[in-house]
């Protein structure tokens, strides 16, 4: 009987797992994951379950036992793989036991990035990865508290505007020149500077903590500027590292992350790679590049499950990413630099999208607040790198599904 062994029991290896069973295959499939919780989404951590409101800790899961027991899927939850063993196919867990392999998944997701070592044990420092983070930190914030949140990315912003609404004094400090640099435009990064400046967020951009010093009741950070701020709690969200030393230790290629194909396949043949912890092959125009979203986590696990049952996969998929910040819900598909030209639309409800177009006036990328319906439109434009007139695309009174075009 062939064994699939996924190691990392999170949003991709969930999917796998599932994905494999849904599709037919009938062998062995063994879940290891570090943490204790069958798989479950991250998403609503900086949103609903830090602020105790909305989805419930159960609705999160994406397998819970009585699923994987029907499913004939083995967790072995609690556990972390040690070792990889290409030549006899097997990995060593944390307790010393061995499993065999026919076919390996990693799926082992990242962890946040700390900039403070020295600090990262203490009762008043946190991160943002898993449920036990988020439950953490939100019990943590029960008294008034004024949070040094360090990174001005999507998580960072999320916890910020989570913590506004519980009404926390917050500070972000973004070592960049202007927020979620990396997956925005210029124009959208000034937007969400204003919405949280707005909203009461004390924002300090190209600024770091050049020093932290704990004290009783928090900490003192002296900032690259030269000023101090004393804080109560601080929360690290200065980005991802790919959990992909598994996989570097047992010889097969990475770059912050898992190289893999179209197939999903490492230089292994027995040995995928999936969400988080992959790198999204190149394509002609893009470098290859790791995708941190929910929805390349859940189609990756897919993909994955499909190569090992023999299908045909071209795993290339356009980016989707999304965000909920106070009362705006942002998603971004495609990719937004190096545009040539970008055009605005508005849609109902006050809502917008920015399109982004290559210099052939193909559409490269879209980001829209509150579009909606629109939305999905406009995202079905972008997966096509659809050429389009930018006055019809700037013109709510024309459909976006009846816009004159021709393929790319
Ligand atoms: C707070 C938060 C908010 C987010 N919000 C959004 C959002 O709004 N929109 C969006 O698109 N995306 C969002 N994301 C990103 C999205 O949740 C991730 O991209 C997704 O969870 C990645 O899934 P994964 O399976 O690759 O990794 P994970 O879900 O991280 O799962 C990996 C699992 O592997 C385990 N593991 C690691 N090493 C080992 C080992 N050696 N042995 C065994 N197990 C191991 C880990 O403990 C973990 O449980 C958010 C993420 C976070 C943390």
């Amino acid at each position: 009987m062939s064994t699939v062994l996924i190691l990392g029991a999170g949003q991709a290896g969930g999917w796998a797992a599932r994905t494999l069973r849904d599709q037919g295959f009938a062998g062995r499939i063994v879940l290891v994951g570090q943490e204790s919780h069958a798989p479950y989404e991250r998403p609503p951590l900086s949103k609903d379950i830090l602020l105790g409101q909305g989805t419930s800790v159960a609705e999160l899961t994406l397998l819970d036992a009585a699923t994987m027991q029907a499913l004939n899927i083995e967790a072995l939850l609690g556990r972390c793989a040690l070792r990889i063993d290409r030549e006899r196919k097997t990995v060593t867990l944390d307790d010393g036991s061995e499993l065999a392999y026919d076919h390996l998944v990693l799926a082992t997701g990242g962890r946040a990035r700390q900039l403070l070592p020295e600090l990262a044990q203490h009762p008043r420092m946190f991160t943002l990865r898993t449920l036990d983070d988020a439950l953490r930190l939100k019990e943590s914030l029960s008294q008034p508290s004024h949070l040094l949140i360090i990174g001005g990315g999507w998580i960072g912003l999320e916890v910020a505007a989570t913590a506004r609404q519980l009404g926390h004094e917050v500070t972000v400090l973004e070592a960049a020149p202007r927020l979620c640099q990396r997956s925005v435009c210029a124009a959208m990064s000034d937007e969400l500077a204003s919405v949280h400046t707005e909203q009461g967020v004390n924002l300090r951009l190209e600024t770091t903590a050049a020093q932290v010093q704990p004290e009783a009741a928090g900490f003192v950070a002296t900032l690259s500027d030269g000023s101090t701020l004393t804080c109560t709690h601080i929360v690290m969200a200065a980005g991802l590292l790919a959990n992909d030393e598994l996989a570097e230790q047992a010889g097969l290629p990475c770059r912050q992350g898992v190289i893999v194909d179209e197939q999903c396949r490492s230089a292994d043949p027995h040995i995928y790679a999936a969400g988080d912890v992959a790198l999204r092959p190149a394509d002609g125009v893009r470098p290859a590049l790791r995708l941190e979203s929910w929805q390349n986590a859940q189609d990756q696990g897919m993909a994955v499950a499909q190569a090992i049952l023999g299908q045909q996969v071209h795993y290339l998929p356009t980016p989707l990413v999304w965000s909920q910040q106070y009362d705006r819900f942002i998603q971004i598909c495609g990719h937004v630099d190096q545009a040539q030209d970008t055009v605005l639309r508005s849609v109902k409800q006050g809502g917008r999208l920015r399109f982004y177009l290559d210099a052939q006036g193909a559409l490269q990328g879209v980001v829209g607040i509150n579009a909606g319906r629109d939305w999905r439109a406009a995202r079905a434009l972008v997966e096509r790198r659809e050429k389009a007139d930018p006055r019809a695309l700037a013109d709510p009174a024309i459909a976006l599904n009846k816009l004159p075009q021709a393929l790319a």
